[in-house]
């Protein structure tokens, strides 16, 4: 149960004097149900109204606070021009400037031959000096009554700022005093303000620094989300941990047979990512492991052998991925090595309908089927197997952490979960995002894989691009063409690539073909058969192939406004070639003209070729979302901290999560029973059903 001290905080918040229905309506649509929604709203600027001059030293553009005598009224005669009011003091004259204005209003607000404190934005215009519209217009008793540094909040359509900054203002007062969560001496050297005077503080900033996120207020708060966070995904990775899950004792007899049979030798990371998952797999608890690495850099044998150990004890093995063409493609892989040892594999899509589907669900029942692939298809109701064992999941960044916790449903026992992703995965993203699985990464590429050469050019050279791509391909090389993201309607890029196809099939008659989003998967599994098969040679398509699909024969890769992509979506584009034994090579187009950073981002790619620098430096440069594909990250939504500002205070906070899992992980001493405060104040309720109650 919350501790009664927050109640106040989880109020409603139309709960609070001054918010009626309506308002209060649109602040649970905008922010959430409560007064503590309202609370974490932070202002994104400030308005310095401390500059209080005469007006004849009242600069252009500038916002002032002046004390002035109202002179005169001059309302206007026709609709479309303003009502002006003349001021002045000592030094000059300031005309206020209203559009639409009702007269009596103004006349009650501002009486000829009185003073008044206005504030606002001054401009000249034509000579004069005016404010249009002035924020604030009160009369000298009550000057205080502006405040000398205003927050300005977000809004959104039918909040305006002075109803926002009133209810602010009222759940400021509710912020009960609670007991200190953070390490003493941590705050006293970051010299850290309380959680209640931070939220004090950035509500009632004192100047412009009070909205840098450096400032102490707001690095205490980010702090405090980082914290939270860390501490929820540490106790749900604990209570994961403490699932008992199944220990798989082969005898090694498969496993064995199989890497006999393989027609090369493991690279020293796949040995390695196999030889962590065994031990996880070995171990009487659920595994739930990250498997990170580049586009060929092996992943799948790697879940293979991991899933014969699984069966090994008798067990069976799903293999989930996110799209058809990529389950045939694994199915291809695996499917020989599997039928050398005499392990039946089949594939499960959203295709297979009636019998071909009762086939496969009644061999999963029997056990017949030991291994089976497929796309989300897999986790349908009706999809029951005998004794499912290992999932591993593939391109896993599509999916959320909480998506994840519900994935492991379909064994008797809980299943083990293996993960696999080719977008290498940031250090700090990894901290925020994956915290709750164990890690493998490989860092090497298969022997005999040469550097791609890749190169920076603009498109207006297509004639010369073109003549390249003739010598090459008649000398038998297959090419990937990508057309970009035009916008985010499908139907515009499937347009380009669409034209782009036609424009290449002019110059290479027969030899090209179309692979886009919206073909059905029939047609997609043709496109790439003939690509494959090299009946077409060139293959136009949307960024459909970002996933997974091998082609050793493919050696040349172009893609089109290569400016449009993110750094880390290029790196797996270009890994599709490359993976043959001919030199391979990749063209970022551009259309200039191209920015100085555009130019050295693309640069980036030019000179490595490892995914974890580039992911880094994609990060840097574009942020979070764009890695991982903003919707679909499964990225947290902070409310306060920022990432890439505050990535030094993610490592600190996680180094302190890890402390306090180790002296008190129950959350029971005098500190744990603050951060579990912390925890509600950060919604993290689920997480503390998991402590014993203190
Ligand atoms: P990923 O899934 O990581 O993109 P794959 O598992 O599809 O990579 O492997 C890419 C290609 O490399 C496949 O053709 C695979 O057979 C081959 N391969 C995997 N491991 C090795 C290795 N150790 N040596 C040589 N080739 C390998
Ligand atoms: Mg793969």
């Amino acid at each position: 149960m919350r501790p009664q001290i927050l109640f106040p905080l989880f109020a409603d918040v139309s709960r609070l004097s001054g918010i009626g229905p309506k308002l209060g309506g649109i602040l649970k649509r905008f922010l959430g149900p409560s007064i503590l929604d309202l609370l974490w709203h932070l202002p994104n600027g400030v308005i310095d109204r401390r500059h209080s001059p005469k007006i004849a030293e009242a600069g252009d553009r500038s916002i002032c606070t002046l004390t002035v005598l109202v002179e005169k009224h001059k309302p206007s005669r026709l609709r479309q021009q303003p009502y002006r009011v003349i001021c002045s003091d000592a030094t000059g004259e300031l005309e206020l400037v209203f559009f639409h204005a009702r007269s009596e209003y103004l006349v009650g607000l501002l009486p000829e031959g009185e003073t008044r404190v206005i504030s606002g934005k001054v401009e000249y215009f034509h000579g004069k000096k005016q404010i249009s519209h002035p924020d604030h217009i009160v009369k000298e008793d009550d000057a205080e009554s502006i405040r000398r540094v205003e927050p300005t909040y977000p809004l959104t359509a039918g909040l305006t700022s002075k109803p926002l900054n009133k209810a602010i203002g009222g759940a400021l007062g509710l912020i009960p005093e609670l007991e200190e969560w953070q390490d003493i001496s941590w705050l006293r050297k970051n010299d850290w303000p309380s959680w209640r005077q931070s939220l004090m503080r950035v509500h009632n900033p004192q100047s412009e620094k009070d909205n840098d996120p450096q400032c102490p207020a707001r690095a205490r708060l980010a702090y405090d989300e980082f914290l939270a966070d860390q501490l929820a995904l540490a106790l749900v990775r604990k209570s994961q941990r403490s699932i008992p899950g199944r220990a798989f004792h082969g005898d090694g007899a498969l496993i064995d047979r199989a890497s006999a049979g393989l027609p090369f030798s493991l690279t020293n990371s796949q040995n390695q990512a196999i030889k962590e998952i065994f031990t996880d797999m070995e171990a009487p608890h659920k595994m739930m492991r990250l498997l990170q690495g580049d586009v060929g850099s092996g992943k799948t044998i790697v879940a293979f052998l991991a899933m014969l150990k699984a069966l090994e004890s008798g067990a069976q093995a799903a293999f989930m991925v996110p799209t058809e063409v990529l389950a045939r493609q694994h199915m291809k892989t695996i499917e020989p090595l599997a039928g050398a040892i005499g392990i039946r594999v089949a594939l499960l899509t959203g295709r297979d309908k009636g019998k071909a589907r009762d086939e496969i669900l009644a061999g999963l029942k029997n056990s017949k089927i030991k291994i089976l692939i497929g796309t989300h298809a897999l986790f349908q109701e009706d999809v029951v197997f005998d004794d499912l064992g290992l999932s591993v999941i593939d391109e896993q960044h599509r999916f959320g952490v909480h998506q994840r916790l519900l994935l492991g449903a379909k064994g008797k026992t809980p299943v083990d979960m293996l993960v696999m992703t080719a977008t290498p995965i940031p250090r700090s993203l990894m901290m925020s995002c994956y915290s709750d699985l164990d890690s493998s990464r490989l860092t090497e590429k298969p022997a005999g894989r040469k550097p791609i050469e890749t190169r920076v050019l603009p498109v207006e050279r297509l004639d010369h691009i073109i003549s390249r791509l003739r010598v090459a391909m008649n000398s038998g090389s297959r090419v990937f063409w990508v057309c970009p993201l035009v916008d985010e309607s499908e139907a515009l890029d499937l347009a380009a690539a669409t034209d782009r196809q036609k424009m290449l099939d002019s110059y290479f008659p027969e030899k090209t073909a179309l692979l886009h989003g919206q073909m059905k998967p029939k047609e997609k599994d043709l496109a790439m058969k003939k690509f494959a098969e090299g009946q077409v040679h060139l293959m136009v398509s949307t960024t459909v192939i970002e996933v997974g699909v091998d082609v050793p024969e493919a050696t040349i890769m172009v893609i089109e406004h290569a400016e449009r992509f993110g750094l880390a979506q290029l790196h797996q584009l270009r890994g599709r070639v490359g993976r043959g034994e001919k030199t391979s090579s990749c063209l970022l187009l551009y259309a200039s003209p191209l920015s100085q950073t555009a130019r050295s981002r693309l640069e980036i790619l030019r000179n490595t070729d490892d995914g974890f620098v580039i992911a880094e430096e994609d990060l840097r440069l574009r942020g979070a979302g764009e890695i991982l594909g903003t919707k679909q990250s499964g990225l947290p939504q902070y409310r306060v901290a920022q990432l890439m500002e505050h990535r030094d205070l993610l490592e600190s906070a996680r180094d302190d999560c890890k402390l306090i899992m180790e002296k008190d992980p129950q959350l029971k001493s005098k500190r744990g029973e603050a951060l579990r405060a912390l925890l509600y104040l950060f919604e993290k309720d689920a997480v503390i059903q998991t402590l014993q109650s203190g």
